[in-house]
């Protein structure tokens, strides 16, 4: 068996690049080790409307009854402040119809999917799969953080995250919770499907990501589970090459999701888009440069931003408690109305550095950040 790719995970970045490579006349086949694309889903679905047409999906007329209106975020003592997100056009999504809307995007340019199939080894001539060996020119890897496990652990978080039915769902309110000792060096989020429905996550620095989560839901009221997902998240940014030879390395296996949020749908997308065309390019011409050309590509577009955040992740790791509860002290109706008038859901660093106190009112952050703050504003 041969085609021109093999792609290894069917889900966003690797069903995008898939699209892209056969609308270009290359054969690729898409392999998935899950029974089902889209499945399962392990994923909030929070997403922009912009980066969703960026990607190329044009959102299904329900996904606007999804719409995200605003954002409470709340402090270790429980003060809370609410950002106003309508401007920002952010939907929640359902994963499971997303990944499936691409991959029929990509079967109707050519490609072929197989799911149940999965990924052991790259050989001379292709890859290794459970079904036997497949010949290819290019193997794309885009088998989403399990492909990162092994190169690192040290920017692996673990998470989990609930789908359940209660009452104390508002919808299009998104919670953000934060508490360097119950979720170091992340926070617990709530996002509303509906009223009433919604998940419910949590990931945190050597938590128990199991433990902590029912506690959260034991302080919230009554609920009913309907879904329990467990799943590593990647915080560490981009890996050094997105290029290794003949094999491309594309979304969260490649680290393209953001550092801050983990949010990767629209950056991780991206990366299979411009994968795909480099590939696509370097399939007509052999020139190895055109390959490459898609971590040029990639990084003029999120480099800086993922810079940025790396910091902001490295400022928000070290801050504690007591820090983050006068932080929220200095917040005035000013800030969160400028942050809900100009903030970007896809490039947000500096409303984060806002936040973060750079009216001056604190002392403590300032004496914490300046360093790091010079760096991310320079
Ligand atoms: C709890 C949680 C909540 C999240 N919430 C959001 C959110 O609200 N918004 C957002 O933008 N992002 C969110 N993300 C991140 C987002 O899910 C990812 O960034 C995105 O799915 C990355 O897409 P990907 O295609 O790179 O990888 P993945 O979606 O991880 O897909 C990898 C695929 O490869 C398959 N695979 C693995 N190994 C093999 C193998 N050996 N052979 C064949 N196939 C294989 C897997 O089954 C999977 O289908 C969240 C992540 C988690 C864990």
């Amino acid at each position: 068996m041969y085609y021109d790719v093999v792609v290894a995970g069917g889900s966003v970045a690797g069903l995008l690049s898939a699209r892209e490579i056969s609308s270009n006349g290359f054969s690729v086949l898409v392999i998935e080790e899950d029974y089902e694309i889209g499945t399962p889903e392990h994923c909030g679905g929070l997403v922009s409307i912009s980066g969703l047409e960026e990607l190329g999906v044009i959102p299904f007329r329900k996904t606007y009854d999804h719409m995200i209106e605003c954002a409470e975020i709340t402090a270790p003592n429980g003060k809370k402040f609410t950002i106003n997100s309508k401007k920002q056009k952010v939907v929640e999504i359902s994963r499971r119809e997303l990944d499936k809307q691409i991959a029929f995007q990509a079967q109707k340019n050519g490609a072929e999917i197989k799911v149940r199939t999965s990924f052991q080894e790259i050989t001379d001539t292709g890859i290794r799969t459970n079904e036997g060996n497949i010949d290819c020119k290019i193997f794309v890897d885009a088998r989403g953080v399990s492909s990162l496990i092994h190169k690192d652990r040290t920017g692996i978080l673990s998470s989990a995250q609930y789908e359940i039915y209660a009452d104390w769902i508002k919808k299009g309110k998104v919670e953000v919770i934060l508490d360097q000792k119950k979720y170091p060096g992340f926070f617990a989020w709530i996002i509303p499907s509906n009223e009433g429905k919604g998940k419910v996550g949590v990931a945190g620095r050597g938590i128990n990501a199991a433990e902590t989560i029912n506690e959260i839901l034991k302080e919230k009221g009554k609920y009913s589970t309907i879904r329990k997902i467990f799943a590593p998240i990647w915080i560490k940014g981009p890996i050094e090459k997105f290029v290794d030879g003949k094999t491309v390395i594309v979304g969260d296996a490649a680290g393209q999701a953001k550092p801050t949020t983990a949010g990767g749908i629209y950056t991780s997308g991206m990366g299979g888009i411009y994968a795909g065309q480099a590939i696509s390019k370097f399939l007509e011409t052999n020139e190895i440069l055109d390959l490459q050309d898609y971590q040029k590509k990639w990084t003029n577009r999120f480099g800086k931003e993922f810079e940025k955040q790396l910091l902001v992740r490295k400022i928000l790791e070290r801050i504690d408690n007591q820090t983050i509860n006068k932080l929220f002290e200095s917040i005035t109706p000013e800030m969160t109305k400028e942050i809900s008038e100009k903030d970007d859901f896809d490039f947000h660093t500096s409303s984060i550095i806002k936040l973060l106190g750079i009216k001056g009112s604190l002392k403590t952050a300032q004496t914490l950040i300046s360093g790091e703050l010079k760096k991310i504003l320079g």
